[in-house]
């Protein structure tokens, strides 16, 4: 076997953390040994939270020596864990480039969640939103996406429990399309972590050319919408995004989504005082979501420094509610998480030591 790669460094050899089963499959033959070991090696990253080489002890000791020498196994790493009096977890996690990011643990939804991030920051800019402040510092790769279930589940005891998955950390899924798709594939395989996409929800402000494209997927997420308007000047001025895929535009995609039997899609909607939490834009909602299969899920801003709107009261979130209810649809209101710790929908942001100007900017706030 030529040993042409042995003078890699550690940080430069290919990680084998980032690859779905197929890549692992080519990386091991391309070293001249059997496919089936990346089954093996799967299911000691993913089920058995194993990333040392030399403890996969199902492997010889002379193909777990070759592995060590070429290849590495990168995991986002624990720099702190903020527990909320709700039970709520963020984790703050540092990649390999010593960007940061943040994912959530929240318990008892009845079941439990991961929150989990799949950019360093986000180009979206949604008003209310403090990741939107930071912009866009990164894509994550599939290996990181993946990596963050992997180390939730293991720090949490969970590795054999069931769990949901919910797209709604940092960043906007749609804008980091293909390792999204990679991760949600690495999280269903069978040896490792067997994650069924009908536990995983992708929350978007609809990226429409890779909503359609989400609609063609083998393995499909459950879908969230993010409307938090209905008509397309209120959207244009709270998702700036909705200038280029417009309200109506995002319905129509909706309306022909392929979309699971017994299964809906979520609209969600931020509720911002005096912004768009009136009966007239109640009432609106109806009339845009009456013919299409989905609930929504109301969420009064958490209010953050730096976000201008302010949230509603409960009265006024109650009535607005009310509206959607009595016209047949079905609707919750997001029990807010986390907001002790700052870990509730929008208030990630990161202030970590190796800041773009976008979250220099933000820290400014
Ligand atoms: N980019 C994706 C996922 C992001 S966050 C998306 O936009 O859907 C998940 C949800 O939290 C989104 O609906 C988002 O609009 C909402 N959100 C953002 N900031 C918020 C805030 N300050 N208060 C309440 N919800 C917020």
């Amino acid at each position: 076997m030529p040993n042409v790669r042995n003078d890699l460094a550690p940080g430069t050899r290919p990680d084998l953390g980032t690859m779905e089963l197929a890549e692992l499959e080519a990386a091991l033959e391309a070293r001249g040994h059997p496919r089936f070991h990346a089954r093996q090696i799967f299911s000691w990253i993913y089920a058995k939270g194993v990333t040392d080489f030399d403890k996969m002890t199902d492997l010889s000791r002379t193909l777990r020596a070759d592995l060590a020498d070429h290849f590495r196994i990168s995991t986002p790493a624990v720099v702190a864990k903020d527990i909320s009096t709700d039970g709520t977890v963020k984790f703050l996690l540092a990649l390999e480039d010593n960007r940061h990011i943040e994912s959530v643990f929240i318990p008892d939804t009845p079941s439990q969640t991961f929150c989990i991030s799949t950019q360093v920051g986000c180009a979206m800019k949604c008003g209310f939103c403090l990741t939107g402040k930071m912009g866009l510092v990164r894509n994550l790769t599939a290996g990181e996406i993946a990596g963050q279930v992997r180390v939730l589940a293991g720090e949490l005891g969970l590795r054999q429990s069931k769990f949901n998955i919910v797209l709604m950390g940092m960043g906007e899924p749609l804008h980091n399309y293909d390792n999204t798709m990679k991760a949600l594939r690495m999280l269903n395989e069978e040896h490792g972590l067997a994650i069924s996409p009908k536990r995983i929800t992708l929350s978007t402000v609809g990226v429409l050319p890779a909503l359609d494209r989400l609609a063609t997927e083998p393995l499909m997420p459950n879908l969230a919408i993010s409307l938090h308007a209905t008509t397309e000047d209120q959207r244009d001025a709270l998702v700036p995004v909705n200038r280029k895929y417009g309200l109506e535009d995002i319905l129509a995609a909706a309306r022909r989504f392929p979309v699971r039997r017994r299964n809906r899609i979520t609209f969600e909607y931020v509720l911002l005082a005096g912004v768009n939490d009136t009966p007239e834009d109640a009432r609106r909602l109806v009339r845009l979501l009456g013919n299409i299969r989905c609930k929504v899920n109301l969420i009064p801003l958490n209010e953050a420094a730096g976000i201008t709107y302010q949230r509603p009261s409960d009265d006024r979130v109650n009535t607005f509610a009310r509206i959607l209810a009595n016209a047949g649809l079905t609707v919750s209101v997001r029990k807010s998480r986390g907001r002790d710790i700052r870990a509730a929908c929008g208030q990630l942001i990161v202030e970590g030591t190796t800041k773009s100007t976008g979250q220099r900017a933000a820290a400014l706030l």
